[in-house]
């Protein structure tokens, strides 16, 4: 309990506002008052006559206020779904804010989900002919933008939380700029954050290329009641982050008045323990729940449940819980500082999970969800210097991601001129550079930096990244083969079945689950369908061993393994099927594992690692050090040569599913890559001088490749 103390020890407090209101839980109206009362029910008419007014209106307004809910059922009652059945549609760039808000909306409406509310993200679709208001992903807004490059179907696009700047938004963003111009029955509504409205204005009334502006857009503002946040910061920071927020939620507990407490986390793996260290050091009136996006669809509507009377709830969280999911009730934030997030590093060809450490806007949007029903306390687990060093703003993701599946998207929709791209925030030139040469090297450029047909248009179909989309759609379809050498020395893989599993696999979240006391059993019973390859294998075998013991849910726990995730690999598998069928690819089988393995290195060659002297591996492209991650079978067999499917970094930088290869491999199934390095800079140099002839490309001069994207998809 000393320690405790230590802990939350304050070196400041202010005072409550006099006469703060007391706690009035929004929950304990019926959904028709919860509705009125929210500070957005006040703007109604301003934003209906905006939107009437103006093509593009920029909201402003605290979380919680009811943006995302409210806004496209006014669009929807103001009659903008009508005629024509079009529909309003709002991106979020989290799956779990895109289910979780229609489930609140379509309960709004009452109507039953995929019907007039309905949503859609990668994998998932609950959406119909009747359906008016639709949450979808900011990717899933970019594939449909590829196949109906005018989004004839929407008569209002709201694109929420446009400040965090995710990757998919900011390309959103200035795809919507260009359609605006085609279409003037269109309607954009954005909603950010205070900092980038005005940016967001500029951007959208400001022509590059014409030097003029337009006067096209408004920002409105939503008058949100918020409280006062007292912030305390650690007198002296500590060094294990998990066990202080432990303490201090032990701590607000004890001594503090009724509320409930929200902990900001990193990860899944940290919120997991910290839960379950929660559950046994606290007492009986402590409900503390888990939240982070990969948490199965039947836990998250706890969160939102009020807890039972005299009993606290805690949720620990990642940043989902910042913007795009509002929780009532909450007067403690506690703040480790941290976050997860995507980095990539062009030079190194190497994407990572980073910890970093948070901006001070986002610890002060942190802070804010504490004050949201009364006045309201944050506790940073960091000291206050710390805070004045943190970097002022966040990075938007186009500076710090792997633009390859968006380089790749955007060449499909015939935009060809990718290096002046109208981007809010252009991203480095070597990043984009180095996407066209990661795109030319898999064969989905040619030579004038154009998308090929049919492997460059395939992969940009397929809903799973670019390497994987190159695995699955080319190496067996003998007119999408690429790979001339592979042909002639009679190599055929005929392994589709396999890795249609493996891609599968791949893409939904990890089938493992455990909690962090049970590790070591899970770990034996992982051990029982490792595959002496390497994960990839291992991953087909739990696959077809889950197939033969009839997908039996008791099976799956005592083997550690998540039912839902394998259920929904089984979907992914499915959906990815029908993408083969389509395209007339046979599903074969194989026994040869080997095959299996040179096809995933047909797709993920740039991916491939050394043994060194001291047990650590090195990149074969940029000698970057790496390790094998403990979770891998491969963990302590260390053999030579490595191809890895993704790369973690928390206190070293791990490969994540490891597979052994053949480094006689590698000159023949990627002979651009590993044998003509410096041919293929010159050529890319090339590339890059033809980029800028194109000019005059937009993105509905339709290019020679269009059509044959479109024929492939009707
Ligand atoms: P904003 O987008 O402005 O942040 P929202 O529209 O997300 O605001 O939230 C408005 C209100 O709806 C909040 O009080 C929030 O608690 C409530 N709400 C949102 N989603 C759910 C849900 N799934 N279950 C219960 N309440 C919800
Ligand atoms: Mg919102």
């Amino acid at each position: 309990a000393r320690a405790a103390a230590q802990v939350v020890q304050i070196d400041r407090e202010t005072t409550y506002e006099s006469g703060a209101p007391v706690y009035n839980s929004l929950s304990r109206l019926s959904i028709s008052q919860q509705r009125l009362a929210l500070p957005v029910y006040k703007a109604r008419r301003q934003f209906l006559y905006l939107v009437e007014k103006y093509q593009v209106v920029v909201v402003v307004g605290e979380t919680g206020s009811g943006k995302t809910t409210q806004l496209p059922q006014y669009l929807v009652e103001a009659g903008w779904s009508c005629g024509g059945g079009k529909q309003v549609g709002c991106t979020q760039p989290r799956r779990v804010a895109a289910t979780s808000v229609a489930t609140r909306v379509a309960e709004e409406m009452s109507c039953n989900l995929g019907t007039k509310v309905g949503y859609s993200i990668r994998f998932d679709e609950m959406a119909s002919e009747e359906t008016v208001i639709k949450y979808l992903t900011d990717g899933m807004l970019l594939r449909e933008c590829m196949v109906d490059p005018l989004l004839t179907r929407y008569s209002v696009i709201m694109i929420d939380e446009a400040h965090e700047r995710s990757l998919h938004t900011d390309v959103i963003l200035g795809l919507l700029k260009k359609i605006l111009s085609k279409r003037s029955d269109l309607r954009v509504v954005v909603s950010s954050a205070t900092i980038n409205a005005q940016d967001i204005k500029d951007f959208f009334e400001t022509n590059r290329t014409r030097d003029e502006k337009k006067d096209s857009c408004r920002i409105m503002s939503i008058e949100g009641r918020t409280y006062p946040v007292d912030v305390h910061y650690l007198v002296e920071p500590v060094s294990d982050y998990n066990e202080a927020a432990v303490q201090t939620v032990l701590d607000i507990h004890r001594t503090q008045p009724e509320g409930d407490v929200l902990v900001f986390l990193t990860g899944q793996e940290e919120i997991d323990r910290v839960v379950l260290s929660l559950q046994d050091r606290g007492d009986s009136r402590l409900r503390v729940l888990p939240m982070y996006s990969g948490l199965s669809a039947d836990k998250l509507p706890l969160v939102f449940e009020a807890p039972p009377a005299r009993t606290r709830k805690v949720i620990v969280a990642t940043n989902i819980a910042e913007t795009s999911i509002t929780i009532d009730g909450i007067v403690y934030v506690v703040d480790c500082g941290f976050a997860k997030i995507r980095a990539y590093n062009a030079r190194l060809g190497i994407e990572t999970l980073v910890v970093q450490a948070i901006s001070q806007a986002t610890a002060k949007q942190r802070a804010g969800r504490a004050g949201r029903n009364r006045a309201g306390k944050c506790y940073r687990l960091f000291t206050e210097e710390d805070f004045h060093r943190l970097t002022p703003l966040p990075v938007p993701e186009m500076q710090r991601t792997n633009l390859t599946p968006v380089v790749l998207c955007l060449k499909s929709m015939g935009i060809d001129n990718i290096l002046h791209f109208d981007f809010m925030t252009p991203p480095p030139v070597g990043n984009l550079i180095r996407s066209l040469e990661i795109l030319y090297s898999l064969g989905a450029l040619d030579n004038d930096a154009k998308l090929t047909t049919p492997v460059g248009t395939t992969m940009a179909e397929f809903p799973v990244d670019p390497y994987m989309a190159k695995i699955v759609s080319s190496v067996y379809n003998p007119p999408l083969l690429t790979l001339p050498q592979l042909l002639s020395s009679g190599e055929e893989y005929k392994c589709s079945e396999e890795v249609l599993t493996i891609a599968a696999m791949l893409s939904v979240q990890t089938v493992w689950s455990f909690t962090y006391e049970q590790r070591h059993n899970a770990d034996g019973a992982r051990r029982k369908f490792a595959v002496y390859e390497g994960d990839h294998l291992t991953l087909l075998n739990v696959y077809n061993s889950f197939l033969a013991k009839n997908k039996n849910r008791d099976w799956c726990k005592s083997n550690f393994m998540n039912y839902r995730a394998l259920i929904r690999a089984m979907d992914v598998r499915n959906q990815l099927k029908k993408y083969l069928k389509r395209w007339r690819v046979p599903v074969v089988s194989t026994t040869n594992s080997s095959n299996i393995t040179k096809c995933i290195l047909s797709g993920y060659f740039a991916n491939v690692a050394r043994l060194q002297p001291d047990g650590s591996y090195r990149t074969l492209r940029s000698n970057q050090s790496l390790y094998i991650h403990p979770i891998s079978v491969l963990n302590n067999s260390n053999p030579e040569w490595v191809l890895y499917h993704e790369v973690v970094q928390t206190n070293k930088v791990y490969m994540r599913e490891v597979t052994t290869i053949d480094s006689a491999w590698l000159s023949v199934i990627a002979p651009q890559f590993y044998e003509v390095n410096t041919k293929s800079s010159q050529h890319m140099r090339s590339l890059e001088e033809k980029e800028d002839v194109n000019e005059t490309a937009s993105v509905f001069s339709p290019a020679p490749n269009d059509g044959a994207l479109l024929s492939l998809s009707s």
